[in-house]
């Protein structure tokens, strides 16, 4: 595929993603905050799809409210400041993230911020099902098996050194990748090392998870095998292998 093809069929997304999220969640005060918080055309702040308690034990209501509540939210107003009177008010996220270089750093640390989170919120759930067959049976192929995959991906979550994001993504060529990415950096933008579609992330940030783990950063990477939302990873899978973005 053509950059330029990929990446205008990235570009549809980010409408999308919001658009699933509020209409996923069950928590009514989340929606009325998202609905308020829809400062700019095409820039939604969402609805957290499920309570902040609902990922318990593995992760904390406590850490899921000020993770959500204010880190999330925070990315969100600096990003909507940062975009605003500019083009990027109505530009979807992949889009401005395939030309971010040229935007500085206040878009590309806000808006990385604001919409990996976004991605991360819906990549987990209490009840996320399983790997497809489909996804399986590529995931062993890429990996060898389903453990050498889950192996690379706690390595490359858990050696990210400092602050970053660990990614399973679907590459230009269809092929199942994990990567790394540090700060609010993600693999949609035109400066990451390595490029895809997203489709399984883990936020490594301390603020996920020093409240509960402290400095065991592999154990909260152990316990969000626990509350993987596979339902999701696998619908992205799909759109991804037909060149589809969904967020
Ligand atoms: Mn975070």
């Amino acid at each position: 595929m053509k950059r330029r093809q990929f990446i205008s069929l990235i570009g549809v997304g980010a409408a999308a993603a919001c658009t699933g999220a509020s209409k996923s969640n069950s928590n009514s005060e989340a929606k009325t905050n998202a609905v308020k918080s829809a400062m700019i055309s095409g820039h939604f702040f969402p609805a957290l799809p499920y309570d902040y308690k609902a990922l318990e034990p593995h992760i904390d209501a406590e850490t899921m409210e000020i993770h959500y509540d204010r880190h999330h939210r925070g990315y969100f107003k600096k990003f909507t400041a940062a975009i605003e009177g500019t083009s990027l008010e109505t530009t979807a996220m992949p889009a401005i993230f395939s030309e971010v270089s040229k935007h500085g750093l206040a878009v590309r640390n806000n808006g990385g911020g604001y919409y990996n989170h976004m991605l991360f919120w819906e990549s987990l759930s209490p009840d996320g099902g399983e790997p497809s067959a489909k996804l399986l049976s590529h995931l062993v192929k890429a990996f060898k098996s389903f453990d050498a995959f889950k192996e690379e991906f706690f390595n490359a979550a858990k050696k990210r050194f400092g602050s970053g994001w660990a990614w399973l993504i679907l590459d230009e060529n269809k092929k199942l990748k994990v990567v790394s990415t540090s700060n609010q950096d993600n693999p949609l933008m035109d400066l990451a090392e390595v490029k895809g579609i997203p489709l399984l992330t883990i936020d490594v940030w301390e603020h996920a998870y020093y409240l509960n783990y402290q400095n065991k950063r592999g154990d909260y990477i152990n316990a969000f095998w626990n509350v993987v939302n596979w339902k999701v990873v696998n619908k992205r899978f799909e759109k991804a292998l037909k060149g589809e973005w969904i967020g």
